[in-house]
């Protein structure tokens, strides 16, 4: 085979269609947000170019976590709030792999906030992709992190009156290096900062503005509210936790962007054998 042959065959091997990331139909509402968001992934991976064998979707429990059902990529459907140690085990011990880690507000912010903040810290070079609609959606509608103190419903009458949590301020203070909020229903600015945050070396979060209709009706009218951030992406901390701590809530873009060294480890599943990963498990 010659080269030029040999050229033309890698070209083939490695275009892909949509339908190459396509993994069935999802089960999500329709009007839920999380779709639009499912589209804007499968089309930056074919724009991309990404590998389906190369790339993996981790999640954890909740209606946004079963995206990596909908990819023909690998993946992983952990369990409740832990798919950022599973993600960042997958990371660093195949560095040579794109992770992706996506769920929900409930999932990623309360059961676990605890992983949300050491993987800021660690900057081990993953994206995770937080579909926030402000409510435990597949759990029937409770008041999650992020939900507003007066959020009158069945089951919180009048409110929790308890302040939100804040992630991307949060994030900021735990040493994320890429902090982002993009919306839903604006396919292509999703996609644009999905893709940064993918190329970004090191931690990347991206709040994803994405609406329950189903148990949040009026959050159908986020498209009015939200708009681009006003003022160009900083690297400097101190400007960015001021700016996310008196916006809305309603600014999209990439809010800050430093330059903090990805966590590297010598360590990989290849340089270590089985037998010498079992002693260290020897109790
Ligand atoms: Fe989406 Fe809400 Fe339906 Fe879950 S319950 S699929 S979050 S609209
Ligand atoms: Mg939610």
């Amino acid at each position: 085979m010659n080269t030029a042959t040999e050229c033309l065959l890698r070209m083939v091997e490695e275009h892909h269609d949509l339908e190459d990331y396509q993994g069935g139909v999802p089960r999500w509402c329709t009007g839920c947000g999380d779709n639009a968001i499912l589209t804007s992934v499968q089309r930056l991976c074919r724009d991309e170019g990404l590998r389906p064998e190369k790339t993996v979707f981790v999640s954890g429990i909740g209606c946004s976590s079963r995206l990596p059902h909908y990819m023909k990529t690998y993946g992983f459907h952990g369990i409740h709030g832990r798919a950022l140690p599973l993600a960042t085990g997958l990371k660093v011990a195949r560095p040579e792999l794109t992770v992706i880690c996506t769920g929900g507000d409930g999932d990623g912010f309360s059961i676990g906030g605890n992983h949300f903040l050491h993987a800021c810290r660690r900057n081990v070079d993953i994206t995770y992709i937080v579909m926030d609609n402000q409510v435990y959606g597949m759990t029937k509608g409770q008041a999650s992190p992020t939900t507003e103190p007066n959020w009158d419903s069945v089951l919180t009458p009048g409110g929790t009156g308890i302040r939100p949590f804040q992630p991307l301020v949060i994030a900021l203070a735990s040493g994320a290096n890429f902090v982002a909020r993009a919306f839903a229903g604006d396919p292509e600015g999703t996609t644009q900062i999905i893709i940064a945050g993918i190329k970004h070396p090191g931690f990347s979060f991206i709040q994803v503005l994405s609406p329950c209709v189903t148990f949040r009706p009026e959050q159908r009218e986020w498209r009015n509210q939200v708009r681009p951030a006003p003022v160009p992406t900083t690297a400097d901390p101190s400007i960015a936790a001021k700016r996310i701590m008196t916006d809305d809530g309603f600014n999209l873009g990439i809010l800050y962007q430093g330059d903090r060294p990805a966590y590297k480890s010598g360590l990989t599943a290849s340089s270590m054998q089985a037998d010498e990963l079992s002693q260290e498990f020897l109790v």
